[in-house]
């Protein structure tokens, strides 16, 4: 979905890397090497669905090889094509390399609307994907890892490793060949959460330095932030769910597919929710104000505009009409390479995709570790710690009982210290602290060096350096 005029996805991508490149010291030929797409699958299977064939078409695209497994969502919608994938795959690789997860990167597409097919048909359709995909290897714990992305969820992953199964019965790590499953498939807590946690980390993070803010012209907190959020699927909703909900910001409008939804006062993100998985659109909410129009509200006075639908959603054609002095891409791709620049020459701060949307990918990584190591996860950790606490409780009541000063830890605290952390806490506290670290990274190079004007160039110079470092060390 881009402007007229304006080139594809694909190759906005691939300019915002060469703006990167064109301020770093790379050999001639690594740049490139590192930029182009490795390989693409493309795969047309057909499906008999109510008493006909139909086809299909899928891709499964692997851009950059120089840590296996890949990694990348499979994403479900009509406008699926091999420049999109291709692009998505990319943004993969740099987006790992940002946060450190030891993936390289991929992307797969079908091309289909999922509202248009139950949910019989919708897991004979993947199965038939997904061993297409398996047969070729590019579904595999240690060559390819998908997840879930647009259009696709914990469903669609649990029929996907299901398939690997039956295909691989004595693989012992084949829990490992797909993340973002549900938790009785082998998925962890959190992460269906964890991209919209992300981005409430990331903003956190990004309110952490005054200075930051100021090239926004941003001040205080986020508590009362206006918030735009365009979208509201699995990263828009925990989003804005949590932004709202832990941080006092106001979502004065969400923007869906049938429109948007306007409320000064701030909307519930809860309640909208609900409205929306009861009647498909936003249209018809009763608190706040309806306007058809949804793109329009992209435009909207706010503070921070967070676009979490698709790619190309903010391009030259709307560009110089946003007002957000912020925007977070919790989107892949959502500002096109022209829109980049109108926007930065406005002074507007974009915290960019392969940052901001991280948090996904992070926690498909906690995922990976769990199934490889057939232990659930932090349980290792949990009992040292349980040993640690219990060793400090005894000595303080020995010590107590010694000196006869009586104390005594309120049995509630007991028992809170000596279980120690579960598993959604320490998926979050890792989570937080990779979008912490990553975050250091990028503004490191944003404020170090003159050249630099944008965090968007800082996180490609970070992402292609540790993908260039890992070329020069293995030797291509
Ligand atoms: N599809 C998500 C993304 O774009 C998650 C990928 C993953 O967890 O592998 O980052």
């Amino acid at each position: 979905m881009h402007h007229s005029g304006e080139p594809s996805f694909r190759e906005s991508v691939d300019l915002m890397f060469e703006r990167a490149v064109a301020l770093m010291d790379l050999p001639a030929g690594l740049a490139q090497k590192i930029r182009v797409c490795n390989s693409t699958y493309t795969v047309r299977f057909g499906v008999r669905l109510r008493g006909k064939i139909e086809t299909f078409v899928g891709y499964r695209s692997v851009h950059s090889e120089h840590m296996e497994p890949v990694k990348g969502g499979i994403r479900y919608a009509t406008n699926v094509n091999q420049d999109e994938v291709e692009a998505l795959a990319a943004l993969m690789t740099y987006k790992c390399a940002l946060v450190e997860t030891p993936f390289g990167g991929s992307k797969g597409g079908l091309c289909i609307d999922p509202r248009q097919y139950d949910e019989r048909e919708l897991e004979q359709i993947t199965r038939r994907f997904a061993y297409e995909l398996i047969k070729r290897d590019l579904i595999h714990p240690a060559q390819n890892v998908p997840a879930p992305d647009m259009g696709t969820g914990e469903r669609e992953m649990a029929w996907i490793v299901d398939q690997y199964r039956r295909m691989n019965t004595t693989d012992i790590n084949a829990a490992a060949c797909v993340t973002g499953k549900p938790l009785n498939s082998g998925g962890i807590r959190g992460r269906v959460e964890a991209t919209g946690r992300g981005v409430q980390y990331a903003l956190r993070e990004f309110f952490r330095h005054r200075e930051d803010m100021a090239k926004a012209g941003l001040t205080g907190t986020l508590d009362g932030k206006r918030v735009v959020v365009q979208g509201l699927g699995n990263v828009g909703y925990h989003a804005a769910k949590f932004l709202s909900e832990e941080d006092g910001a106001k979502i004065i409008a969400v923007i869906e597919r049938d429109g948007a939804v306007l409320n000064a006062a701030g909307l519930d993100i809860e309640d909208l929710r609900a409205h929306l998985a009861a009647t498909g659109g936003v249209k018809d909410y009763a608190h706040g104000q309806y306007v058809a129009e949804g793109a329009a509200v992209l435009e909207t006075d706010c503070d921070i505009l967070i676009p979490a639908a698709m790619e190309g959603v903010i391009n030259i054609g709307n560009a110089e009409r946003i007002k957000a002095p912020l925007i977070i891409e919790a989107a892949n791709g959502p500002i096109t390479f022209g829109a980049d620049e109108i926007l930065r020459r406005k002074g507007c701060v974009i915290i960019p995709d392969m940052y901001a949307n991280a948090g996904g990918v992070t926690v498909s990584y906690f995922e990976w570790v769990k199934n490889l190591s057939h232990i659930r996860f932090g349980r290792m950790q949990r009992r040292a710690e349980e040993s640690r606490s219990r060793l400090l409780v005894e000595e303080l009541e020995r010590l107590s009982a010694d000196k006869g000063l009586g104390w005594e830890l309120k049995p509630e605290f007991r028992e809170k210290f000596l279980t120690g952390s579960d598993e959604l806490a320490l998926v979050r506290s890792g989570l937080d602290d990779t979008m912490r670290t990553a975050y250091q990274s990028m503004r490191e190079i944003w404020h170090g060096r003159q050249d630099v004007e944008d965090l968007r160039v800082a996180a490609y110079i970070v992402a292609i350096d540790r993908v260039a470092a890992t070329y020069r060390s293995k030797g291509l």
